[in-house]
């Protein structure tokens, strides 16, 4: 039966009888009772929700599919679905449709998605001077209501914020290895492991997972929206482990006498180096008025994680993205692996197309893997650290390819074409990995290699 046949029995009009079936117009029940008389079925048919053929199911899909955000980003024509489009055509969008709606909505991310996130997250760091108000005070809440008075957290202390919350500690050996904590909500008991988990020590943790209940964390949107409440959860454990209203007063204290210095922050709040120099960065400008940078970087140069509000150029690839990019081999954090005692403090000026810096870099012995956490400020602020004195200073071009990106012409006119080295993989999630004819290789490392074992 045609739209006009039907239309001529029902007496309206084919085109408003098209608004119906396309979902375009609700009928009124009178109509709906007028259009089940006309083609003979109870009236209750006409409502069913369930679609009355494979075939139906399938045009309802695909006609909604075609509303869907998701599908209009496409940018196809209106596909209309006659009788003559086979139906195994339309499984194959419904199937197609299906997966592209999975992967947008899943709050994990592609490399390149994640990257484009991390870039605007920091983007959005940087504009506050690393510095969130609302989680400072959330977190000052949190340390009134238990009485907190001065220095470094007790175990003690930080039970009774939990428990202030309502939570239990449980500490168990078999916790999934993909997790740091498992949060029962029913129970209200948060599960952790009694050893630090890479960077993390438990008490970390319990409060990055204490974190995300103080402010309010929903199930993550997309990855952004995880990117975001994961360094919230960070910023939250931060500043209740090196609390705003003593650590900033130590700090303009330390820069009065110029005495700045990331290992006292953190001896005195008993926290890693790698929290004490990142937990500087977001006092530093809200507090001392001085802008700086932080460079988390492993031994063959590549960036794990980094912050800057003071102009130093960071590497970085076409999306913006910094992790996964190999930094200057002239820069602290390269060469305090190549220093006499790697473990102590490594002070450098240094030379840039962008400006004179004074840095700090130390590598953390806590740690199985080689981290090396550089803490760097421009030249005009030096005077106010510990280190200032130091005599070291290296020039660096980058990202001049003729710095070091490149490998020294007598090297490469001898290897060039005549190496073939093999990556390794890198497990880190964000770090894409820094372009070249092997992704992720140093050729200048290859070269040298090469070099120092031929003449064996
Ligand atoms: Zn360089």
């Amino acid at each position: 039966m045609t739209l006009a046949e039907l239309g001529a029995k029902v007496g309206r009009a084919p085109s408003a009888l098209s608004l119906l079936e396309n979902g375009r117009r609700e009928p009124k029940l009178s109509l709906i009772e007028t259009l089940a008389g006309a083609l003979s079925v109870p009236a209750g048919e006409l409502l069913r929700q369930q679609p009355p053929s494979r075939r139906a199911q399938l045009e309802i899909a695909v006609e909604e599919a075609q509303r869907d955000p998701v599908y209009t980003d496409l940018g196809l024509p209106y596909l209309k679905i006659g009788a003559r489009v086979p139906s195994d055509v339309l499984e194959h969008l419904v199937a197609l449709y299906t997966e592209l709606r999975r992967q947008r909505t899943r709050p994990t991310a592609t490399p390149e998605e994640a990257r484009l996130a991390n870039a605007e997250l920091r983007r959005a760091m940087r504009e506050r001077g690393n510095y969130f108000e609302p989680i400072e005070q959330a977190a000052a809440e949190e340390l009134d209501a238990v009485g907190y008075r001065a220095g470094a957290l007790s175990q003690g202390t930080l039970l009774s914020i939990v428990g202030h919350h309502g939570f239990s500690v449980r500490y168990v050996q078999d916790l999934p290895r993909s997790v740091r904590s498992v949060t029962d909500l029913r129970h209200r008991q948060i599960y952790l492991k009694q050893e630090s988990v890479g960077a993390h020590s438990p008490r970390t943790i319990l409060l990055q997972t204490l974190g995300h209940f103080v402010l309010g964390h929903d199930t993550p949107r997309d990855f952004a929206d995880f990117l975001r409440q994961r360094v919230e959860a960070n910023y939250f454990a931060a500043a209740v482990l090196v609390p705003e209203r003593t650590a900033g007063r130590y700090l303009r204290e330390a820069k009065l006498a110029r005495d700045l210095s990331v290992e006292d922050l953190r001896d005195v709040f008993a926290v890693s180096y790698e929290m004490a120099a990142h937990r500087f960065t977001n006092l530093a400008t809200h507090h001392l008025g001085l802008t700086c940078h932080f460079v988390k970087n492993d031994e063959s140069g590549v960036i794990y994680k980094a912050y800057e509000n003071d102009g130093l150029v960071l590497p970085r690839d076409a999306s913006g993205a910094i992790e996964g990019q190999r930094m200057c081999r002239k820069w602290a954090g390269r060469l305090v692996f190549t220093s006499a005692d790697r473990f102590s403090p490594y002070h450098q000026y240094t030379d840039t197309p962008a400006g004179a810096f004074w840095c700090v870099s130390h590598v953390d012995p806590a740690r199985e893997r080689g981290f090396a956490i550089t803490l760097g400020t421009p030249y005009e602020h030096s005077r106010w650290f510990r280190g200032r004195d130091t005599v070291t200073r290296m020039a660096s071009r980058c990202p001049d390819g003729e710095c070091c990106q490149r490998p020294p012409s007598t090297l490469a006119s001898r290897w060039e074409g005549m190496a073939w080295p093999s990556a390794r993989a890198h497990s880190h999630i964000l770090s894409a990995l820094p372009t070249g004819s092997f992704p992720g290789v140093d050729e200048t490392d290859v070269y040298e290699f090469l070099d120092r074992h031929e003449r064996d």
